[in-house]
C-alpha cells in the first residue's frame, strides 16, 4: 500500500468538482472541504482504491459521497445499481442516506437504505425504481442479494464506512461474501477512524493497490473536547449522575451503559428526575429506534440512554455532554462515544464514571488516546486515590496495545504501578 499525506486543497472548487455539486455544498452550508475531503475526493474522483483513515466527525460520509455522486454514470449507459455503501449500524444507514441526500440536492439520484428490523417489502418497492445508490447494514444487503431484489454486476464502487466497526460486531463474513460478489472492476473506498491489523488484511485482500491517507495518526481523540473521570462507587453512580446534570445543564447529552438492561433500567430512574430522558439500544424495535433518534436529532430530547451499538457514529450537532455511566469494554469504544461530541470543532465535555475497582480499565484507556484524564470534582463525591492498575493489568493493557490478545476477565484492583508513559504524566 501507498501511503501519502495529501496537501489540503483550498476549496471545493479546486477540487474539480461539477456546478450542480458546488451548488449542494453551498446549499448545504459546507464552506471549506475538510482534510480527509481535500485529500480523498480527488484520488476518489481519479477512480483509485483509497483507504482513509480520520478520526470521527471529520466529514468522511462527504468524503465518499462527493465522488459516488460525481462519478454517476446516466442510466442509458450503466443499469441499476453505481454505489453501495456498507455501515455498521441501522441508524448509520439511514443517517449516511441522509447526508448523500443533501449533496445529491439537483440530481435526480434514488438512494435507498436497507436495514434490518424493518420489512423488507418496503425496501423491495423502493429497489424496484432503479435505485443509483444503496446503503445498508451487511446482513440486509446479502438477503436482498439472495432474492434477487438487488443486483450489483453492473456496481462501480463499494464503500466500507466504519469498516474497524464493521468487523468488530462480526460482520467479517457477510462483508467478504458481498465483495466477491461486486465486479473486479469496480472501485473500493474505505474509511475507519482506526486501522487495526483486521483491517489492513480486509483492505489487502479486497481492494487494488489502495493508497492509504491517514490524518489521525496517533491523536485518536478529539482535541476540542475536554475529558473527565469521577472515581465512584458503583451504588453511587446514580446520585453522581442526576446531580452532575444538575450542574451541568446539558444543551444534549449521551449517557452511555454497557449493556441492554442497564440502559432500561437507568432511564427508568432517571426519567424520573430528569426532563427529556430517552433511551436506545438494540432490543428496541426498529420504529422505536427510529423515533428516538429522530427526536434526539429534532433536540426534543435532552439525554439519551444509550449502548455502544447505536452510539456509534451518530452525528447529532448539539451534543455537548458525553457520560460514561459505565466506563466502556473496549478502548476503541471510548474513541466513539467521546466523539459523539466535538462535532465539526465545537466544544464538548466527556465524563466517564470508574468504579475504584476499574483502575486498569482507565489506564488503558488512556494509554489508547494518549493522554490523561483529568479528575473531576464534584461536591459529596470527593475521593483521594485515582484507582490503578495492579501490574498485571498493565502488561495486560500493553499487549492489547500490541494487538495480542487481551484476558478474558480481566483482574482489577488498585495500587500497582503505571506504565513509564503514562507514570511520567502523573
Ligand atoms: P465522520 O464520518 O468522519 O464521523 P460525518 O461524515 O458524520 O463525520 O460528518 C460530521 C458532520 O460534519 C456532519 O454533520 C456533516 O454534515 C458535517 N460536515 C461534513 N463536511 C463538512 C464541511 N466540509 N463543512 C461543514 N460541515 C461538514
Ligand atoms: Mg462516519
Amino acid at each position: 500500500m501507498t501511503e501519502t499525506m495529501t496537501p489540503p486543497a483550498t476549496g471545493f472548487a479546486e477540487l474539480g468538482l461539477s456546478e450542480t455539486m458546488l451548488a449542494s455544498l453551498d446549499a448545504a452550508g459546507y464552506l471549506e472541504p475538510t482534510p480527509i475531503q481535500a485529500g480523498l475526493i480527488p484520488r476518489a474522483l481519479a477512480g483509485i482504491d483509497v483507504l482513509g483513515q480520520a478520526r470521527t466527525g471529520t466529514g468522511k460520509t462527504a468524503a465518499f459521497a462527493i465522488p459516488i455522486l460525481e462519478r454517476l454514470r446516466p442510466h442509458s449507459e450503466v443499469h441499476g445499481t453505481q454505489a453501495l455503501v456498507l455501515v455498521p449500524t441501522r441508524e448509520l444507514a439511514v443517517q449516511v442516506r441522509e447526508e448523500i441526500a443533501k449533496l445529491a440536492h439537483g440530481r435526480k439520484t434514488h438512494i435507498v437504505a436497507l436495514y434490518g428490523g424493518k420489512p423488507i417489502r418496503g425496501q423491495i418497492e423502493k429497489l424496484k425504481r432503479i435505485t443509483e445508490i444503496v446503503v445498508g447494514t451487511p446482513g440486509r444487503v446479502m438477503d436482498h442479494m439472495a432474492r434477487g431484489t438487488l443486483v450489483l454486476s453492473n456496481l462501480q464502487c463499494v464503500v466500507l464506512d466504519e469498516a474497524d466497526r464493521m468487523l468488530d460486531i462480526g460482520f467479517r463474513p457477510d462483508i467478504e461474501k458481498i465483495l466477491r460478489r461486486c465486479p473486479d472492476s469496480r472501485q473500493t473506498l474505505l474509511l475507519s477512524a482506526t486501522v487495526p491489523p483486521p483491517v489492513e488484511k480486509l483492505a489487502q485482500r479486497y481492494m487494488r493497490d489502495p493508497e492509504t491517507m491517514n490524518f489521525s495518526p496517533k491523536d485518536v481523540s478529539v482535541d476540542t473536547i475536554t475529558q473527565y473521570y469521577f472515581t465512584v462507587d458503583r451504588d453511587r453512580k446514580f446520585d453522581l449522575l442526576v446531580k452532575l446534570l444538575k450542574r451541568e445543564q446539558p444543551t444534549q447529552a449521551i449517557v452511555f451503559c454497557r449493556t441492554k438492561q442497564r440502559t432500561d433500567k437507568l432511564h427508568e430512574h432517571l426519567r424520573r428526575k430528569w426532563p427529556g430522558v430517552d433511551c436506545i439500544h438494540g432490543d428496541l424495535q426498529q420504529s422505536a429506534r427510529d423515533r428516538v433518534m429522530k427526536a434526539f436529532r429534532e433536540g426534543k430530547i435532552a439525554c439519551m440512554v444509550a449502548t455502544d451499538v447505536v452510539g456509534r457514529g451518530i452525528d447529532v450537532s448539539n451534543i455537548s455532554h458525553i457520560i460514561n455511566y459505565d466506563i466502556p469494554q473496549f478502548c476503541d469504544d471510548y474513541v466513539h462515544r467521546v466523539g459523539r461530541t466535538g462535532r465539526m470543532g465545537r466544544e464538548g465535555v466527556a465524563y466517564t464514571f470508574v468504579s475504584p475497582e476499574e483502575g486498569g480499565e482507565l489506564t488503558r484507556i488512556e494509554m489508547r488516546i494518549n493522554s490523561l484524564l483529568q479528575r473531576a470534582e464534584l461536591e459529596g463525591f470527593e475521593q483521594s486515590d485515582k484507582p490503578q492498575g495492579t501490574p498485571e493489568e498493565i502488561a495486560a493493557a500493553e499487549a492489547e496495545q500490541n494487538g495480542e490478545q487481551p484476558p478474558a476477565t480481566p483482574k482489577m484492583g488498585r495500587g500497582g504501578r503505571a506504565p513509564r508513559r503514562i507514570r511520567k504524566a502523573l
